[in-house]
């Protein structure tokens, strides 16, 4: 495995694989892996010959007050654990590397960017489009791998790459949770333990509603007022930032099923200092 630092490096690494005819995948990431991560390297190398991950914690999708200084960081375990799961390259490079002083271009995907986190924390999508294009343009791989964790980012990357003509495709992944249905996020890590024995409670009352909903209930309100409520509830909730119920595909929310449409329920909850979200989809019946 290679570990690169910089643009230039990388863009000739790309250029001889694709000279070779070798197909390419690509997994960008913050670091600090877990097995979340690596559940998109492994879908990355059964479909491609060789596979990209990059590691760079961007400090554009972080807002004042936010995470990122303490952002937690292990670049010499991430190295290990990648190596060990396959991945050929690491791209991993300064942030002076990434961001020139001089940098003044954004990427800004209005709409699906407004509701949910986005709302939270404005201006986190616009960091978010925009390192991914970067790195996209870096690192011109065949296909890119999102964890469907972030449901919000991905449907903003699918839509990044349809409204740009991008030669990307974009392969989502399933949530990997632990036993107890906590989704694997680097952020766990800040939690105590007690918040962490609570934390579950997210992915509980997301499934609880989704099987109201599968169950036949029509008033989505009552949904969401019901798992508001529990969430609110729990002692080491701080703060529940949404519990939405939208549609999977255009982010609308919905106060009943109107068609057959994929079901989006999402939450972001604080336990403490730390953020936590979750999703769970609700396919189309056929
Ligand atoms: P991050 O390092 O948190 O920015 O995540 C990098 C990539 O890993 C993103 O595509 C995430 O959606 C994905 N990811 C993070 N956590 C999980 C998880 N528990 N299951 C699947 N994918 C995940």
């Amino acid at each position: 495995m290679q570990i690169i630092r910089s643009i230039k490096k990388c863009k000739k690494i790309i250029a001889g694989l694709k000279k070779s005819s070798q197909t390419t995948g690509i997994v960008t990431t913050m670091g600090y892996l877990h097995k979340g991560h690596l559940s998109l390297v492994k879908a990355a190398k059964q479909d491609c010959d060789k596979v990209f991950m990059t590691i760079f914690v961007n400090p554009a999708q972080f807002g004042p007050g936010e995470d990122f200084k303490k952002y937690p960081r292990n670049p010499e375990g991430d190295a290990a654990i990648a190596e060990n799961a396959g991945v050929d390259y690491i791209f991993a490079p300064e942030t002076g590397e990434i961001y020139r002083k001089d940098s003044s271009t954004f990427v800004e995907v209005s709409g699906l960017s407004g509701p949910m986190c986005g709302r939270k924390r404005p201006g986190h999508f616009r960091g978010v489009a925009t390192i991914v294009l970067k790195l996209f343009n870096i690192i011109p791989a065949d296909r890119a791998y999102f964890g469907e964790k972030d449901y919000q980012q991905l449907a903003i990357i699918k839509k990044m790459v349809s409204d740009l003509d991008l030669d990307i495709k974009i392969i989502q992944c399933p949530t990997i949770r632990e036993k107890d249905g906590l989704a694997l996020s680097s952020r766990n890590k800040y939690l105590s333990k007690e918040e962490r024995k609570n934390a579950p409670i997210i992915y509980r009352t997301l499934k609880q509603s989704k099987k109201m909903i599968e169950d036949g209930e029509k008033d989505f309100k009552k949904i969401v007022m019901q798992a508001t409520r529990i969430i609110k509830q729990n002692p080491y909730v701080k703060k529940l930032d949404y519990f939405d119920i939208r549609n999977a595909e255009i982010l609308e929310e919905l106060n009943t099923r109107i068609g057959n449409e994929d079901i989006l329920i999402a939450a972001a909850a604080w336990f403490g200092e730390t953020r936590l979200i979750d999703n769970i989809v609700i396919k189309e019946k056929k």
